[in-house]
């Protein structure tokens, strides 16, 4: 990871234990190719394959006026873990959704898993969005579905088959330690499995991308600490993670690398201790 150091808007769309198989972890290692990767017009020839995330010299400014990111340089490797830190209203959401395309820079360009995602529309835009696990502070759940349904959802949704999304259910629901759970509705569980259901959304698909917004924000250290093991489990076994959050006190326990955004500037921080 380096770093040094908005358009328009537009709307967006996933363990703890060891049983993830191996099958599982080949497919977030060497990911089921995608149309997404398979469209040329997605991969700009101009970004170096080692780097998940680029940012160059990205500025976002809200259409009130509102800098939430001014000159922001960032390089995030294949396979590396990243905190982003910083107060609340400090640009650590926004920094986030410009990686998903759920909003776009007003100057800079954002380069992701080889895409100029500002480039991305329609389509080509929901592709790119399938190979990025997101996870946010409030869950999204459905909560008129169970734990399993809000799961298989994903991959209803892009046209997995059956056999397929029953092959991908079990070991997603055993790495989050819902398998049990798997006929619950969300209601029936806590805050903690809610959010193991919102990563086991987020991963099913085997994303090699995971972005997380203040997954642990409504959560205690226990849970909290839950799914940052998860989400380090997911980093081992090969995909690119980036979290946002403002607990000093779990990055400093996670011992990852850190970068802190202060008035929408970008600073590196060594690791917290
Ligand atoms: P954080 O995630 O660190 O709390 P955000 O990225 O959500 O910060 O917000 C950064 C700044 O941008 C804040 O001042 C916030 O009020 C502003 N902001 C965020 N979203 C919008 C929006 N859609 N329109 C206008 N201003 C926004």
């Amino acid at each position: 990871m380096r770093e040094q150091g908005s358009r328009g808007s537009r709307g967006a769309g996933e363990q703890g234990e060891k049983t993830f198989t191996q099958s599982t972890v080949n497919r977030l290692t060497n990911p089921v190719t995608t149309a997404a990767q398979n469209d040329s017009a997605t991969q700009p020839p101009n970004c170096s394959s080692s780097n998940m995330v680029q940012l160059r010299s990205v500025t976002k400014t809200y259409g009130n006026g509102c800098h939430a990111l001014l000159d922001v340089n960032l390089e995030v490797k294949q396979k590396e873990f990243l905190f982003v830190t910083g107060p609340s209203g400090s640009g650590k959401s926004t920094l986030l959704k410009l990686l998903y395309g759920g909003e776009l820079p007003t100057q800079g360009e954002v380069i992701v898993n080889e895409c100029n995602v500002s480039s991305l529309r329609g389509d080509r835009l929901s592709l790119f969005r399938r190979r990025i696990g997101i996870i946010f502070q409030d869950y999204k759940l459905i909560y008129q579905r169970t734990v399993a349904e809000n799961v298989t959802f994903v991959l209803e949704a892009q046209g997995y088959t059956r056999k397929e999304i029953q092959r991908r259910l079990e070991p997603t629901l055993k790495l989050v330690g819902l398998l049990a759970k798997a006929d619950c509705f969300p209601d029936q569980l806590s805050g903690g499995e809610q959010q193991r259901v919102s990563i086991a959304r987020a991963i099913v698909a085997t994303p090699p991308l995971i972005l997380a917004d203040e997954p642990t924000g409504n959560l205690d250290p226990d849970n909290s600490w839950q799914v940052m093991q998860i989400l380090q489990k997911l980093n081992s076994f090969g995909a690119t993670v980036i979290v946002t959050t403002h607990d000093e006190q779990l990055v400093r326990r996670c011992n990852k690398p850190v970068v802190q955004v202060r008035n929408g500037r970008l600073y590196r921080q060594s690791v917290v201790k």
